[in-house]
């Protein structure tokens, strides 16, 4: 039974699942925030970049006044990663990038959001999948709408182009 329990763990370690990544910046170079963002996912062993979406010029949603427009986009990946273990690599990825947290919402170099792991719902002190806000935020909506329309919200039970179409149409 341990044996089965050990190859069963073993054979999860390499199943590849599908995830998306929302990524944000609005600081310095911002293009070259979400392009290094990108290439260092790549360089990733066991994280595939399926697609990328167009960075988009967004407006700051909250924090304090004043600061700059964000560059927004959206990429999928394909990882043998468990949820937590991917998230890891893109707190890594922030802090290589500079990211400095102190005010909530202000300027960040480089913000890298999990939003969907598969079809899984998690609720954990340290990550919340599907992201929360994912649904409220055209910011994330729209360029994850171009990449993967047809995904579905595991929890809301529609896809990203209907919660685009809803939000867009204020419902
Ligand atoms: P923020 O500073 O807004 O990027 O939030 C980062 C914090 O949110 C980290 O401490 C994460 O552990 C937590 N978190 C919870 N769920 C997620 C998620 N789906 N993606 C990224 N960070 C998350």
């Amino acid at each position: 039974m341990l044996l089965w329990g050990a190859a069963y763990a073993a054979k999860l370690n390499t199943m590849t699942h599908v995830a998306y990544v929302a990524l944000g910046s609005n600081l310095d170079d911002r293009r070259g925030h979400l392009d290094g963002a990108v290439a260092a996912l790549r360089e990733h062993d066991a994280i595939t970049v399926r697609r990328v979406s167009s960075w988009i010029e967004t407006e700051p949603v909250g924090g304090p006044a004043g600061q700059g427009q964000f560059l927004n986009g959206a990429v999928e990946l394909e990882t043998t990663l468990s949820p937590h273990e991917l998230l890891a690599v893109m707190q890594a990825i922030e802090e290589r990038f500079g990211r400095v947290r102190t005010v909530p919402h202000g300027p960040r170099t480089l913000d890298l959001d999990l939003l969907l792991y598969d079809a899984s719902v998690i609720n954990e002190p340290d990550l919340t999948i599907p992201h929360p806000r994912l649904h409220e935020r055209r910011f994330v909506l729209a360029p994850l709408a171009e990449i993967a329309p047809a995904a579905q919200h595991p929890i809301l039970n529609a896809t990203i182009a209907e919660l685009l179409a809803r939000l867009d149409a204020g419902a």
